[in-house]
């Protein structure tokens, strides 16, 4: 698990549970909410529900129960994370800098590379975390929806993950102290939240989601699951659905996995890895010129978010399979599965962002990084700006 190799410091976790309560008894707030896409085929397991694939519409039915005014889905985010972090690669594959492209959406991952790696962050993208691309996307946009200050609207995420508590706190994720993401609950903080209010989840009728960041695609889906993140961006970039060579090695359980894609302009190597072991290798490999690649997708936990450390404990590799299946599943039963298909991402292009990677995408969606802790003899300095200058 996560916990235990997590470099982040986030096991001695923040509980926001009693904050949460707090806020949705307090009149003067809106609370809204954010379900990220490996919580629905894990909270079941709390509830005796395993493969129920309606456990997100119970969830929905729990949580408005439980007073959140509005409930979105982080894979909304996930993607429009697609849209930013794909054309972000296409740019710098045409300029032909900055590759490998590393993903970001893992703080674990993240921080472990500001800690360990300093000289490979501007490799990093810029990209934020589809949790932090929802925040800042709804402190932006519904304040001014809903006719209410920034400061009463509560932005509350159920992650998988402890690790996520302390990137909502990252002091580069708010406006004027205010956070982009107020309160972040696990997904066994929400079981016990849900059990303690005395609903039977299982006896919930589903409920749909609130629009518009509830309408996902299969893409922002699988992000749930090691390899996804790739998945989602092949299918965003040349449109492959359903099977193949490349994307059953993308989806294979082994600790790295690679796979070349062919596209216009020569070939595309990808490596795909989780646990943090295996990224070291990774980078080692990397930094000695004994590999080369393009695209890489880091995962701090074993399998992925699904079986990150807020998750119900799941001490076989049976249960981490289930829930990757499941996310599967739920992806195959999409109408839409391609993230550039989701029309309510293309919306906020047209309401609020311009296009990918645009200016004002940059201020909403995208972040930069900072050394940790200085690494002897790299010869690596601060910019003002917090980034990374390598001599
Ligand atoms: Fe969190 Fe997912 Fe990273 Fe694990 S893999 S630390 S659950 S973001």
């Amino acid at each position: 698990q996560c916990a235990a190799v997590c470099p982040t410091g986030a096991i001695t976790v923040k509980q926001d549970v009693d904050e949460v309560h707090a806020a949705l008894n307090d009149p003067s707030k809106t609370v809204v909410v954010q379900v990220a896409p490996a919580v629905r085929v894990a909270l079941g397991e709390l509830f005796g529900l395993g493969d129920d694939s309606h456990v997100m519409g119970r969830a929905v039915a729990a949580l408005r129960r439980l007073g959140f005014d509005k409930v979105f889905d982080t894979a909304f985010a996930a993607d429009l994370t697609i849209m930013e972090e794909g054309a972000e690669f296409l740019s710098r594959r045409a300029k032909g800098e900055k590759l490998p492209l590393f993903t970001s959406c893992c703080p674990a991952w993240v921080q472990f590379m500001e800690q360990e790696y300093a000289a490979e962050l501007p490799h990093l993208s810029s990209c934020r975390s589809p949790q932090q691309m929802f925040g800042s996307l709804a402190k932006d946009t519904l304040p001014k929806e809903l006719g209410i200050d920034r400061k009463d609207l509560v932005v509350v995420s159920i992650m998988p993950c402890t690790a996520k508590k302390s990137e909502a706190r990252r002091p580069e994720f708010g406006v004027e102290g205010n956070p982009d993401v107020d309160y972040v609950i696990t997904t066994q903080e929400l079981g016990r939240m849900i059990q303690n209010a005395g609903l039977a989840l299982g006896e919930l009728e589903p409920e749909g989601m609130d629009m518009p960041f509830g309408f996902k695609t299969g893409g922002g889906i699988i992000f749930g699951n090691s390899g996804g993140v790739t998945e989602a961006v092949i299918r965003n970039v040349v449109g492959v659905l359903g099977e193949g060579p490349i994307l059953e090695q993308v989806r294979s359980t082994k600790g790295r996995r690679t796979a070349v894609l062919d596209l216009p302009g020569g070939e595309v190597r990808i490596a795909v890895v989780h646990g943090l072991a295996n990224a070291r290798a990774l980078m080692e490999d990397v930094r000695a010129g004994r590999e080369h690649y393009d695209f890489v997708e880091v995962m701090a936990c074993p399998g992925g978010c699904s079986g990150g450390a807020g998750q119900p404990v799941a001490l076989d590799s049976r249960t981490r399979q289930r829930r990757a299946d499941s996310l599967r599943r739920l992806d195959a039963s999409m109408d839409l599965r391609v993230s550039k298909d989701n029309s309510l991402v293309t919306q906020a292009y047209k309401d609020h962002l311009g296009e990918p990677n645009s200016p004002e995408a940059h201020r909403l969606l995208h972040t930069h990084y900072s050394i940790r802790r200085r690494i002897q003899g790299e010869g690596i300095a601060l910019t003002e700006a917090g980034g990374a200058r390598i001599p």
